[in-house]
């Protein structure tokens, strides 16, 4: 199957999750000539693309959704922030978003009746995926969010929509939206009726675009000196992670890819113990990164099947409330920067690498929102306002309307 139908379905007719069958070794110099994400991303969807609908037209999908900066900012020795939160949301997701909006557009162009993109979100995804599609001819979008989960800052980013997006507010947890999302798709007869389409971490139309900015900061900082970049990833859902874990593969100047999770941690006692016990999900400040059962971890063990694979592939660590705030606060005076809650997570991580040792040569914090999404938290740590970047101020500006509903297929098609 081409990319172009893995796209358009999201999820396999079985429940499973696509992935590409063999990733592109690529040579040294492909990417030459090319700096920012959008040209990046434009050669590095290329080969995914080859065979597929999408073959010669990935560019320039690419240059279109992704022209957004992600900047790799140096914030002390060897240390380098990531800047993944210049999208019009301000967080990584809109990369993702985006990318996916516009291939979708491209292949179910004029599509009548609508496609309906239900999303399940625990925060950043909604909005990004709302952004990226409102007002798209031929699409509809639903957004499911654990109502009273998610910080009063993140519902109104979800709430802030009209035309074609309808916000729930689900009766249940991030996991519960996550469960019914995955439903409402294996229900065929409300499948067909809403035409879904998946614009979740599960849609490998968003993961792909994601390797892009984590080839364009390792090739920055080998072109500068010659050294891999090694990096820190606040991660829930692993989506994020799987594209840093797809560019090394490829071949890409990255050293150790290390995974920051609240305590939040099926992840952590995965490798640590090679027993995979996902768990209900519990709230923590670093609330985008709620994840209990993250859907993607079955392309990570798809991958590194065998025991103790993925434990030398990637490694974790977990980082309570206490910690995540005491790093923002510190980080502030030491720094000059201010994290969100889910950034501090790998400010935090990386801290302690540091600390024992084990962390040498260059490093990212991949910094994946801007503090302004996380008011609530933020600003009594560091003790002044943060000021919103003004795509965020357009959005906080226009009035919230949502419908609140039971985690059941009936509510949802209801409220649909
Ligand atoms: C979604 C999100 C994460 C977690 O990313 P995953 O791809 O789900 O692992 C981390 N930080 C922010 C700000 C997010 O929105």
């Amino acid at each position: 199957m081409g990319l172009d139908e893995a796209i358009r379905r999201g999820l396999a007719p079985d429940g499973g999750l696509y992935l590409p069958t063999e990733v592109p070794r690529l040579p040294s110099g492909y990417f030459h000539g090319a700096g920012d994400l959008a040209s990046v991303a434009a050669r590095w969807l290329e080969p995914f693309a080859a065979g597929s609908r999408l073959a010669g037209a990935v560019g320039g999908l690419a240059a279109e959704a992704l022209a957004i900066p992600a900047p790799l900012v140096a914030v002390a020795d060897r240390t380098w922030a990531l800047e993944l939160w210049h999208g019009p949301t301000a967080a990584f997701k809109d990369v993702g978003a985006r990318f996916l909006a516009e291939a979708l557009g491209f292949l179910r162009a004029h599509a009548d009746p609508p496609v309906t993109v239900l999303v399940a979100t625990s925060g950043d995804t909604g909005g990004a995926v709302a952004a990226a599609f409102h007002r798209r001819p031929g699409f509809r979008v639903g957004i499911l969010f654990p109502k009273g989960l998610v910080s009063p800052t993140q519902e109104r980013q979800l709430t802030c929509w009209d035309d074609n997006v309808v916000s729930c507010a689900v009766r249940g947890t991030f996991d519960d939206c996550q469960r019914l999302a995955k439903a409402a798709f294996q229900d065929q007869s409300l499948a067909e009726r809403f035409r879904f389409t998946s614009a979740n971490s599960i849609n490998i139309g968003r993961l792909l675009p994601q390797a892009a900015y984590y080839a364009a900061a390792s090739l920055m900082v080998w072109g500068q000196c010659r050294e891999p970049l090694s990096f820190v990833i606040p991660s829930g859902n692993l989506g994020n992670a799987f594209g840093a874990v797809l560019a090394r593969a490829a071949g890409l100047p990255i050293g150790d890819i290390v995974l920051a999770h609240n305590r939040n941690r099926p992840v952590v006692d995965f490798l640590e113990t090679g027993v995979w016990n996902p768990r209900p999900s519990v709230p923590t400040i670093a609330s985008a990164m709620d994840v209990g059962d993250p859907s993607n971890f079955e392309r990570f063990r798809s991958w590194y099947p065998a025991p103790g694979a993925l434990a030398r592939t990637i490694w974790a660590d977990s980082v309570d409330d206490e910690a995540i705030r005491a790093r923002i606060r510190g980080d502030w005076p030491a720094l000059g920067r201010v994290w969100c809650p889910n950034t501090a997570t790998a400010a935090e991580v990386l801290a302690r690498l540091r600390t024992r040792g084990g962390a040498g040569g260059h490093w990212a914090i991949v910094a994946t929102a801007h503090p302004a999404k996380f008011p609530e938290v933020v600003e009594p740590l560091v003790g002044h306002s943060i000021e919103r970047p003004a795509s965020l101020a357009g959005l906080f500006g226009r009035p919230a309307r949502s419908v609140e509903i039971d985690p059941t297929i009936a509510a949802l098609a209801a409220a649909l």
